[in-house]
């Protein structure tokens, strides 16, 4: 008999299917860095048009995306707003002070939403000793609050503050896909309080590679010559971005049902166990849950048996287990990961009183 391995560690875990697979091995292609590959362009110009923008630029990673936004946006030495808990400030290699030469001032928030007055107050004077401040960044979801969304609201007033300022919005919207499942709003309605927009084709859209960098033609132009500063100028990309467009057309409308998994989940566990759910909010809002193990339970404890029972968790912070669904995850599957979960929890309390 072999168990079926439920790996919720990640949604970039997805894989491509055979109908993906099949849509990348007849994608037309041709050289892009010569701007020559029909399928990489079809996928720039539907990407722009989902997100209201001039223009769009296809890049291997999210981390590129941002980095290209930040390089675009900026001078050496300035200084950029992010929120604290973000992936730009904690994932991504101080990549800022290295690729732009720009340092970062880091805003707590609640979820993602730094209060406005503490974005005021950060803006820097324009006296000789300060940098410059250029450039306000925003997560959505936000990943290490737990697939908090970023509501409409907050980004209307965060753009008004940053037009008042002259200061740019760059949204990296890596999940902004499942903002837009779960709050019932499209893409180009989200994307018109920002500059910039840096959203994933590999996580829970399921592409194996990808993301894109949305903006204006100006800035898509500036952009496209940083890519080919980092190395990114890639060629026959068609087989890449014929996964992308596929997973457009027929992932993304099953997005929500990963934050319906990610709730029964919650639910499921929080009935049979002491742990807390402790996503920033408090609730489930998208298709991550993470889990707050409390005082008796070692969280990395509670990985380890599960991983024996083929169920793989990752770390978060502190007390905290980190759970992300997603389309390799059927419904059929949270029960038994609740099972199994629930199970250890027990174990391991026990053990300890
Ligand atoms: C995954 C992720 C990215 C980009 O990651 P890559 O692995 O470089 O594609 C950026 N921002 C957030 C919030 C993410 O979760």
């Amino acid at each position: 008999m072999t168990t079926t391995i439920i790996d919720v560690r990640s949604d970039t875990l997805t894989k491509p299917t055979q109908s993906m697979r099949l849509a990348m091995s007849e994608a037309l292609v041709g050289d892009d860095v010569y701007g020559e590959d029909p399928t990489v362009n079809r996928l720039q110009d539907s990407i722009a048009e989902l997100f209201g923008k001039e223009s769009a630029l296809f890049v291997p990673t999210g981390v590129m995306g941002n980095q290209l936004a930040i390089a675009v946006h900026t001078q050496r030495g300035d200084e950029i707003i992010v929120e604290s808990e973000s992936h730009i400030f904690h994932y991504e290699t101080a990549a800022p002070a290295i690729i732009a030469g720009v340092q970062m001032y880091c805003i707590p928030s609640w979820k993602g939403e730094m209060p406005l007055d503490s974005i005021k107050e950060a803006i820097r004077p324009p006296v000789y000793y300060f940098p410059k401040t250029s450039l306000i960044c925003i997560e959505q979801t936000h990943n290490r609050h737990g697939g908090t969304i970023v509501s409409l609201d907050y980004m209307q007033s965060l753009h008004a503050l940053g037009q008042e300022f002259n200061l740019p919005i760059h949204c990296d919207g890596a999940r902004i896909w499942n903002a837009c499942a779960a709050a019932n709003v499209e893409p180009h309605v989200f994307a018109q309080y920002a500059d910039t927009l840096s959203v994933c084709l590999s996580k829970g859209l399921g592409a194996p590679i990808g993301s894109v960098l949305i903006g204006s033609k100006e800035h898509i132009e500036q952009a496209r010559h940083w890519r080919k500063v980092l190395g990114g100028g890639m060629r026959q990309a068609g087989i890449l971005a014929a996964a992308g467009l596929h997973a457009i057309e027929h992932h993304r409308s099953m997005l929500q049902e990963d934050h319906e998994k990610a709730a029964l989940f919650a639910s499921l566990i929080t009935q049979d166990s002491q742990c807390i759910i402790a996503n920033s909010s408090g609730n489930v809002e998208s298709n991550i849950v993470i889990i707050d193990c409390g005082e008796n339970v070692n969280p990395s404890d509670v990985q380890a048996m599960c991983e024996k029972k083929s169920l793989f968790l990752s770390m978060g912070r502190g007390r905290c287990l980190r759970t992300v669904f997603h389309r390799d995850i059927s419904m059929d599957m949270i029960q038994t990961a609740a099972d199994i979960f629930c199970s250890s929890y027990r174990i391991l309390e026990n053990a300890r009183t």
